[in-house]
């Protein structure tokens, strides 16, 4: 599913959050949204989610008009940074819940939550709590049920971003297999340029609410558009 951010705008009292970005994100692409703390990343992905209403423009989801629909109806998975898994329950528990509320077959269910936990790469743990895993296990769990009830389109607002450097590694690569195989159109938040670089099949760099430059990840690190997004890439030699 296509997403198209037409000329979006979002304010909090005088603070402007979000100031008239357009984006166009690619059916089935892995797109980053990258910049600094405070610059509007994860406003712009409530908008999308539905969380949040834009005061201007609108947002289209597969060319339709979703800027003032509910959250439900826009078939979008959210993975947020610190995503609470229920503690009391297993990691298979925990995947077959959004099945469950939907009153998925229990036959489904059952052959469902094994290939997540395969697609995750958390065979064999099915049977452990939360509390017996360590934070990247986690965020895979976290991964796994959000997309067993088959988003149009997942959204991770820093999904790694409570993590060591080198389980943040292991989850890039993670996420990156899982996005070739189930090629669902993914919209990531990040401040971390590495991240973005290595992820991403389009990165959009923000700063105070607006988009500075869309790109590949080497359009961006080859040209820079503007002194800001050179900056944050960081000095080149
Ligand atoms: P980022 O994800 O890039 O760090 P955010 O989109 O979270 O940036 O926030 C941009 C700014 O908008 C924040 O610094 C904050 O001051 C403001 N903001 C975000 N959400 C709200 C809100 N619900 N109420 C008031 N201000 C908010
Ligand atoms: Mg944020």
């Amino acid at each position: 599913m296509s997403i198209l951010i037409e000329d979006v705008s979002k304010r909090f009292g005088s603070f402007q959050a979000v100031d008239s970005v357009n984006l166009h994100i690619h059916s089935g692409k892995l797109v980053a949204l990258l910049g600094p703390s405070g610059s509007g990343k994860s406003t712009l992905l409530r908008l999308i989610a539905g969380l949040e209403t834009p005061d201007t423009g609108r947002i289209r989801i597969s060319g339709k008009d979703m800027t003032y629909e509910n959250v439900q109806s826009r078939g979008i998975g959210f993975v947020f940074q610190h995503y609470a898994l229920f503690k009391h329950m297993t990691v298979r528990e925990n995947v077959a819940f959004g099945l469950q509320i939907r009153k998925a077959s229990r036959f489904y269910v059952r052959e469902r939550v094994e290939e997540l936990l395969d697609l995750v790469q958390l065979r064999g743990l099915g049977d452990r709590y939360p509390s017996q895993l360590s934070g990247g296990q986690r965020q895979r769990v976290a991964l796994a049920r959000t997309l067993a009830v088959n988003p149009q389109v997942l959204l991770l607002d820093e999904p790694f971003g409570a993590l060591d450097a080198k389980v943040r590694k292991e989850l890039r690569a993670s996420l990156r297999h899982l996005h070739e195989k189930v090629n669902v159109t993914t919209v990531f938040v990040t401040h971390d340029q590495e991240e973005a670089m290595e992820l991403a099949d389009e990165i959009a760099v923000f700063n105070k609410g607006q988009v500075e430059q869309v790109g590949t990840p080497e359009d961006i690190y080859d040209h820079p558009a503007t002194p800001f997004v050179m900056s944050f890439f960081g000095p080149v030699n």
